[in-house]
């Protein structure tokens, strides 16, 4: 699909690593952004920073009121044509430990943040891009953004890995769901990249990962991802499909 002035993404998690890496590409590539998250947060100072074609759209994604809201604010700008869910947290914590075990309010908080908040943007957004004209064949693109997590099985990810296989699940669903509307669905997992949630490793644990990159031997940079996110966007045969963003990494348990 191709963009245009009218068109708008919608960036959850937009404030940050590969969002805001997306929100920056997608705005050389033409289209407005607005950039969703949590308030209180980078979001506002960005949105300034970027300049007049972007706007900051504080919502929790679970929240339907405020992204609704968020939706509503991209038609000031234009036609909302893309959705790139980046929103996430990553709370590790191991089943049964001797440091504390996973409990059910954390796995809960993980889910319905990463998962069901993405599902709530995806349907929200779906609704509002159902009207919209075809471009090339496409009304819309939702992106997701899963992680090796959900493949791996790594010790303390079980909340995380959920909730990332769940965003796998919906990938092929929600695209078949969503067909008969002209709107694509796709998913990148994304395997180990240089953002703020990986921020505050050690030298040691940094070359401890890069080595598990068979290659390039290093952590991915946010705008790698943000290249694939124009790629899927312009490509209309790309559909319910996840593409791993990874290096060929498998972590280890
Ligand atoms: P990040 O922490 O830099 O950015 C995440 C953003 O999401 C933050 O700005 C945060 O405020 C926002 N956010 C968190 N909870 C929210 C909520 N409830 N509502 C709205 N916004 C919320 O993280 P990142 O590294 O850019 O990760 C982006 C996505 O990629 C996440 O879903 C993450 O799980 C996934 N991912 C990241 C990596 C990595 O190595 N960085 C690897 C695999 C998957």
């Amino acid at each position: 699909m191709q963009i245009t002035q009218d068109t708008v993404a919608l960036i959850t998690g937009g404030a940050s690593g590969l969002g805001e890496a997306t929100a920056r590409r997608l705005l050389e590539e033409g289209a407005s952004v607005v950039l969703v998250d949590l308030p209180g947060g980078r979001g506002e100072g960005l949105a300034a920073e970027l300049g007049e074609r972007v706007r900051f759209a504080p919502a929790d994604v679970r929240d339907e009121d405020a992204v609704r809201a968020a939706v509503a604010t991209a038609a000031e700008l234009g036609t909302l044509r893309i959705v790139v869910n980046c929103a996430g947290i990553a709370t590790p914590g191991r089943i049964l430990s001797r440091k504390g075990t996973l409990d059910l309010e954390t796995y809960r908080a993980v889910i319905e943040i990463n998962l069901i908040g993405t599902f709530n943007v995806l349907r929200l957004a779906a609704e509002a891009m159902a009207a919209n004209e075809p471009v090339d064949g496409d009304r819309g693109v939702v992106l997701m953004t899963a992680s090796v997590a959900a493949y791996d099985g790594q010790i303390g990810q079980a909340a995380y890995a959920s909730s990332k296989g769940g965003i796998v699940g919906l990938t092929i669903t929600a695209a078949r769901d969503l067909a008969d509307k002209g709107i694509r669905v796709m998913t990148i997992a994304p395997g180990i990249f240089e953002t703020p949630m990986m921020a505050g490793l050690g030298d040691e644990v940094r070359a401890s990962l890069e080595a598990l990159v068979p290659h390039p031997a290093r952590l991915g940079k946010p705008e790698e991802y943000a290249a694939l996110v124009t790629h899927i966007v312009d490509n209309p045969l790309l559909n319910g499909e996840v593409i791993r963003l990874d290096g060929a990494l498998r972590m280890p348990p």
